[in-house]
């Protein structure tokens, strides 16, 4: 049931609208077709939260959706949407223009791999896996059946900017004032048609601090095994998403609690690399050391200021790396290449696959090579390392290491000094360390 809800009941403050994305809203309407402002944003938008990015659903087709702006691109193939693009450089902005898609019909959710080969041929249809997982999904359809397809109630409302409308056919807007997450249709269903749902489940509710709902709840742990078929770099992304929702340690909570990790948890291998057996973060400095970088994460994001993913997982893996290390240190290698060899360890056992996030990588192999350059506090080394574009990174982690107890915090202050001082605090600071 279609229902629209006005102004004096949904209460969205229009200043917390993001002008583009009105601006695409109205060019789609003035050219004739329906377009809304769609899913995390409207939710955000009725929490009273400034949405970080706005997404527009449509019945105009992607190339009916190109045709209308400057620079818009068609980008993705399991999900065809329109990038639309505002801006250059830093000051660029981009709105996400998704076509209303229809529900997969009834035969081609029962479809085996005969089906799906066919599916990837014609590139027309939902192309779904044995276990019922949607591989494609770019069949067009009406609004109603677009609402229908997403996950929770909350994420399937529709915002109408010029008429100041929201639309909402699954009962989000009480679900969002009751602070519910609740799955819309059969929750076992949705999750075997795409596991990642249970991770968007931990994220969302550990991000807007709703409970799930029972019956959304009910068949989670009996599918977490489902996310075994799910492609390592989409489980990746979604970790990364959840830990920067600015509650990372809730969410290893509800994670523990849901069973997704420890007990051979086996979901998220850098997770699971840093918690105990039981999935607890482990006492002393270790534990401390991630803690500490989790808390600094979530100030940072609840301050609106960004975080690195390179940062965070260089933290997580920090101490695998540090056992590896000693260890191939103590066997008789030079403390350089056996750090370098404990690092590919560790991306070996944990990261796996990296294609595509070779940047990612260079950067959290950056960050813990320069740990040892901090331990030489003589020659041009020193000042070519401050003057490292990845510098600060290095230096955070180094101070973190400081602040838990694991080196001496006067070598953190050192560098501290050192990176600020005048050539003459500089000259002194080295003839100090000799
Ligand atoms: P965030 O604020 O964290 O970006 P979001 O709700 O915008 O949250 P996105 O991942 O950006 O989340 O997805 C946008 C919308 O697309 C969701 O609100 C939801 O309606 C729909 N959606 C995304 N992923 C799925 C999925 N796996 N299954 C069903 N619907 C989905
Ligand atoms: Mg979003």
């Amino acid at each position: 049931k279609r229902v629209e809800v006005t102004a004096e009941v949904h209460g969205i403050n229009p200043d917390l609208l993001d002008e583009r994305a009105v601006k695409v809203v109205k060019t789609l309407t003035d050219a004739g077709f329906e377009a809304y402002i769609v899913g995390g944003a409207v939710r955000d938008l009725l929490l009273g939260m400034r949405p970080k990015d706005f997404d527009v659903a449509t019945n105009a087709t992607p190339e009916q959706v190109k045709g209308l702006f400057r620079r818009a691109f068609i980008i993705g193939r399991r999900f065809r949407i329109v990038h639309v693009v505002y801006g250059r450089g830093r000051e660029h902005e981009v709105i996400e223009v998704s076509t209303f898609r229809a529900l997969p019909t009834e035969s081609e959710a029962v479809a085996g791999n005969e089906k799906t080969a066919k599916a990837e041929l014609d590139g027309k249809h939902h192309a779904v896996d044995a276990s019922g997982r949607v591989l494609r999904d770019n069949v067009w359809g009406p609004q109603i059946e677009d609402a229908a397809r997403r996950d929770f109630t909350v994420n399937a409302m529709y915002y109408d900017p010029q008429r100041q409308l929201v639309v909402d056919y699954h009962g989000g807007l009480a679900d969002a004032k009751a602070k519910l997450l609740r799955m819309i249709g059969d929750p076992e269903t949705r999750y075997k048609e795409d596991p990642v749902r249970i991770v968007r489940a931990v994220r969302f509710a550990a991000k807007l601090g709703f409970e799930l709902e029972k019956k959304t709840l009910a068949p989670v742990a009996a599918c977490i095994p489902l996310l075994t078929n799910v492609p390592a770099s989409r489980l990746f992304d979604e970790m990364i998403k959840l830990l920067q929702t600015g509650h990372s340690l809730s969410s290893l909570v509800q994670l523990k609690k849901l069973g997704l990790v420890g007990q051979g948890g086996k979901v998220f291998a850098v997770l699971d690399a840093m918690l105990t057996e039981a999935g607890d973060l482990p006492e002393g400095i270790r534990g401390n050391f991630v803690r500490q970088a989790f808390e600094d994460t979530d100030r940072r994001v609840n301050e609106g200021r960004g975080v690195s993913p390179s940062f965070m997982l260089a933290c997580m893996l920090w101490h695998e790396v540090l056992d590896r290390w000693t260890k191939t240190r103590n066997a008789g290698e030079p403390p350089v290449p056996a750090l370098a060899q404990a690092i590919d360890a560790v991306f070996d056992a944990r990261i796996g696959d990296i294609s595509g996030r070779g940047k990612l990588a260079a950067d959290m192999r950056e960050i813990w090579m320069m740990q040892t350059r901090f331990e030489r506090r003589s020659g041009s080394g020193v000042f070519s390392l401050i003057e490292q574009p990845r510098y600060r990174a290095g230096f955070d982690f180094l101070r973190l290491r400081a602040d838990v107890g694991e080196i001496d915090p006067a070598l953190a202050d050192w560098w501290e000094d050192f990176a600020l001082g005048s050539d003459d605090d500089r000259q002194a600071l080295l003839a100090d360390a000799r």
